[in-house]
């Protein structure tokens, strides 16, 4: 390593310190140097991202990452493409997906990592939600009309891009049809939970999510948990030993949205309960929120032994263990 690099790491661990103070050790630093950095949480075209799954590949290979894990909401269509990209390019991708289970007051996502893509059970529980979705997405048209708006379901399939249609592609429409000034107030003004265009559509409990998620040989993990709206640290403790009892093994610690103090309570739920500590960056395309692939805003560098412990995870269940 020449004395260039030498700087460059050194400058990259002050940050991860000052972003992870309580969890990212000196020897962390050193993995993430040797082995490389990660990113286990990323949506593509196939769900509400603004890349392909190719392109998302081949994006994480030139930014120097040394994998990642395909996560879009609900759906698998994506992740032919992109493990066949990955095997092309040789570049290690991750099978996963971001379940929608059922929550309140706040929402609940649960990711699952290398999932068996053919398992029949996964393709048809993923197929009844599609159904699901299919059936809500026209009831949001026809509401968005009774409001006086004018828009059709074509124009929300054109802005899908081919994958999974979802709200966001509904907002991207009002924003492009000027009926609002940005995309967030497309959500507050129409799409979101109690908006006037709002539709509830099925959700799996966790409790089935993490069902099928297992019986496909993937790794469940809790992603960002601080969406769930819980209120305060034992509730939080109540549900995650719950998700435990059904099935969970790890827990999104590493998370843009997570304050290092966030982190710490993480750690310790996982240490109790004998969870992985996961992250990503929740990457949708730069242009959406900001967020860049395996960093963040930032230095979110998370090393390649995240990968390795979930494999061991993997293989330890496998085994019946
Ligand atoms: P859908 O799966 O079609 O119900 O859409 C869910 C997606 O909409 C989420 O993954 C977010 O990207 C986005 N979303 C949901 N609620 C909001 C909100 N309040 N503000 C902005 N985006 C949201
Ligand atoms: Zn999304
Ligand atoms: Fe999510
Ligand atoms: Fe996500």
């Amino acid at each position: 390593m020449g004395g260039e690099g030498l700087t460059l790491c050194r400058a990259s661990f002050i940050k991860i310190e000052f972003n992870y103070k309580s969890s990212i050790s000196i020897s962390k630093w050193v993995e993430i140097i040797i082995m490389g950095y990660i990113d286990l949480h990323l949506h593509t075209t196939a769900s509400d991202g603004v890349l392909s799954p190719s392109e998302v590949v081949r994006y994480a290979k030139a930014k120097g990452l040394q994998a990642i894990a395909i996560t879009d909401h609900d759906t698998i269509e994506g992740l032919e493409e992109g493990l066949s990209e990955g095997q092309r390019i040789g570049f290690e991708v991750i099978p996963g997906i971001e379940i929608s289970a059922e929550h309140s007051p706040g929402s609940m996502h649960i990711l699952g990592y290398f999932l068996d893509i053919h398992h029949p059970f996964l393709n048809e529980r993923l197929g009844y939600l599609q159904k699901a979705r299919a059936e809500r997405n026209p009831k949001i048209v026809q509401k968005l009309n009774q409001l006086g708006i004018d828009i059709n379901f074509d124009e929300v399939l054109k802005a899908s891009g081919g994958g999974q249609v979802g709200r966001p592609h509904f907002a991207n429409v009002l924003l492009e049809k000027k009926v609002v000034k940005s995309f967030q107030e497309a959500f507050d003004r129409f799409l979101k939970k109690g908006a006037t265009a709002y539709v509830d559509k099925f959700r799996f409990t966790s409790k089935e999510a993490l069902h099928f998620i297992n019986e496909a040989k993937g790794v469940a993990v809790l992603a960002h948990p601080k969406t769930l709206g819980v209120n305060g640290y034992s509730e939080l403790e109540k549900l995650i030993l719950q998700l435990v009892e059904e099935g969970l093994k790890g827990i999104e610690a590493y998370y843009p949205e997570h304050s290092s103090s966030e982190v710490a309570q993480f750690k310790t739920l996982a240490d109790r309960y004998g969870l992985l500590m996961t992250g990503g960056t929740d990457y949708h395309g730069m242009e959406k929120n900001g967020l860049d692939i395996g960093v963040g805003r930032g230095e979110m560098k998370l090393p390649y032994s995240i990968v390795e412990n979930l494999k061991a995870v993997r293989s330890r269940s496998l085994l019946g263990g």
